[in-house]
């Protein structure tokens, strides 16, 4: 038996106990009539202790061990002189009775403690050993109890686990594929799934009428900060209901998540907020409401008073960042350079600074003190706040102010990550103005329903058009999302057609999907969650890469196993593949 005992359980209670445990060597103190070693494995860190009048064997193996070897002890469980009450079994230690080597092992590039000293590339070429840390083991204990969450309510609601396949066509979901070369059919490809939709929705077709899959997914983007070439979905869907049902469902989910997972009662109902009210209120479809600061349009107020800034925008629009009136000129000027940055793209930054005793602006020139007061007020500022107000066209002025509002509350240390502020943000539009290739794109996919209400609007005003589209939000990030699906096959073909696509290329792409339909589609809808971002929410950390065993780096690459790479020509050949340079 290699072992008795893990290295994380032993207590006061299995003194005198003679155990075997099994483990990486931590660390190594050789105080010379003394030898404390901690044998680590994933459910802790016991001290082992080899004293002068242990047996000679033993001490002369503990004199070769290194960090991170493997090996194996015998020995008696002993109270400590010294406690440490910041260890679980820090009550207790070993006294080795025999040592065996199971492995050798190298100097590792890093320690592998709770804090490393190692840089995040070097951690990511040998994430093996990044993985033995205590923090990650964590994560991913946290994952995997997340899962089991997930599947548990689930299936307790009647719904049916079920794989789909990642070897498929293109899926709908406004990325690139990924593709992979077909030997047995040359020339072809299949497409890794963006997303089981089309999959899922056939499905319903087939009567399953709860179906959820904890499943990979593939999306070839352009390269952002914590994004993941893959990733991992929740993926839902429901057949005969509303939306208000599947957000019914789902939002008992989420509670049960945050009870059983973080031990928080989320007692009130989510709140439901309609996407034009996030954009006009903070900026944004992903609100953080963990703080207020909300926006208020002053476009009415500001106008018309010889400020030619103001008197040329569309949109003006404020809020009142709590508490910031001591905010000194640097600081302004600071947030003010903040605005203008490329990313953000402001022109300028106008404040008004409240006080007790009235309020000074950088507009003072253009607005009488009660102009300026009132703009504040509507703003819902007090005295002791700033207000900071932007102005240009409507969406990109708001989206800029949103930039702003999380740089402050990020300053006031209002983004906790242990509050949690979730939501539903309903009622988005249907399609989305792309100016640059003057067409719509659907704001979700292509399936995805119109209100009904909203149905008169598709040919005279297609962007005034609601879906009946969801998504769940939590502190400013977009955790799922998803919508009732068109299941009228005249309505779908508008659908394309709207959307650019030629009867013939709806078919081509889409064909099946609507074919299925013709046998009997039932009213379906549904949603996905991001796994690995709900991962991260709950453990605390920006970062989605922290809960993903083997991630890519930001260049999409895996570093240990230094992937993507070549392969022999025999291989290409066979794919009927051929090289060329990047530049040709
Ligand atoms: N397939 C969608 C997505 O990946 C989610 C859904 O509509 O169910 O975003």
């Amino acid at each position: 038996m290699y072992r008795t005992h893990t290295c994380g359980c032993l207590r006061a209670c299995n003194v005198n106990q003679t155990v075997t445990l099994a483990g990486w060597v931590q660390k190594v103190r050789n105080l010379g009539a003394m030898t404390f070693i901690d044998l680590r494995d994933r459910y802790g860190i016991t001290q082992i202790v080899v004293e002068e009048h242990s047996p000679a064997e033993a001490r002369e193996t503990v004199c070769r061990v290194g960090r991170e070897w493997v090996i194996q002890v015998v020995g008696k469980v002993v109270e400590r002189q010294s406690k440490n009450p910041k260890m679980p079994t820090g009550d207790i230690e070993v006294t080795a009775e025999k040592v065996a080597i199971l492995h050798e092992a190298e100097v590792p590039p890093f320690t592998i403690e709770e804090v490393s000293d190692g840089g995040d590339d070097l951690r990511m070429k040998y994430r093996y050993l990044d993985l033995r840390r205590p923090p990650l083991q964590r994560n991913m204990i946290l994952r995997h109890k997340m899962a089991q969450e997930i599947r548990r309510f689930l299936s307790d609601e009647g719904f049916l686990e079920i794989e789909t396949p990642c070897l498929v066509g293109s899926t709908p979901e406004g990325a690139r594929d990924f593709v992979v070369p077909s030997r047995m059919s040359p020339n072809q490809f299949y497409a890794l799934p963006q997303s089981p939709q089309t999959l899922k929705q056939l499905l319903m077709v087939a009567g399953y009428d709860k179906y959820f899959q904890i499943v990979r997914c593939f999306r070839d983007e352009d390269l952002r900060a914590d994004r993941q070439p893959e990733f991992t979905q929740i993926d839902c869907e429901m057949s005969f209901v509303e939306q208000e049902d599947v957000l019914e469902i789902f939002e008992r989910w989420a509670k049960h998540m945050f009870r059983h997972v973080m031990g928080i009662e989320l007692t009130e109902p989510l709140r439901r907020m309609p996407w034009i009210e996030a954009m006009e209120k903070y900026g944004s479809d992903k609100p953080d409401l963990r703080f207020g600061m909300e926006f208020a349009e002053i476009t009415d107020l500001a106008k018309g008073h010889g400020f030619s800034v103001f008197d040329e925008a569309e949109y003006i629009t404020g809020f009142a960042a709590t508490g910031c009136a001591a905010y000194t000129r640097k600081q302004i000027d600071s947030l003010t350079e903040f605005v203008k940055r490329q990313q953000i793209g402001a022109k300028g930054l106008v404040w008004i600074r409240v006080a007790e005793d009235g309020v000074k602006s950088s507009i003072d020139k253009f607005y009488s003190p009660e102009e300026v007061r009132a703009m504040a007020e509507r703003c819902g500022a007090v005295a002791g706040d700033m207000v900071f107000i932007l102005c240009g066209k409507k969406f990109k002025t708001l989206t800029q102010l949103c930039a702003l509002r999380l740089e402050v509350a990020q300053q006031l240390g209002l983004r906790d990550p242990q509050k949690f502020a979730p939501l539903w943000v309903v009622d988005f539009p249907l399609f989305e103005w792309d100016d640059e290739t003057q067409r719509y794109y659907a704001v979700h996919h292509p399936f995805t329903s119109p209100k009904l209400e909203d149905v008169q609007y598709l040919d005279s005003d297609p962007g005034r058009v609601r879906a009946n589209a969801y998504d769940f939000v939590c502190n400013g990030t977009e955790i799922g999302g998803g919508s009732i699906r068109i299941h009228d096959s005249k309505l779908q073909e508008k659908m394309f057609e709207l959307l650019g696509f030629t009867p013939e290329e709806a078919q081509k792409r889409f064909g099946f999907l609507m074919n299925a339909f013709k046998y009997g589609a039932p009213p379906h809808g549904g949603l996905a969650f991001g796994f690995d971002r709900l991962c991260s929410l709950f453990g605390g950390s920006e970062s989605i890469r922290d809960y993903i065993a083997f991630p890519k780096n930001n260049a999409g690459r895996d570093v240990m196993l230094d992937a993507p790479g070549y392969i022999d020509q025999t291989q290409l050949d066979e794919l009927y593949l051929q090289l060329r340079k990047p530049e040709e």
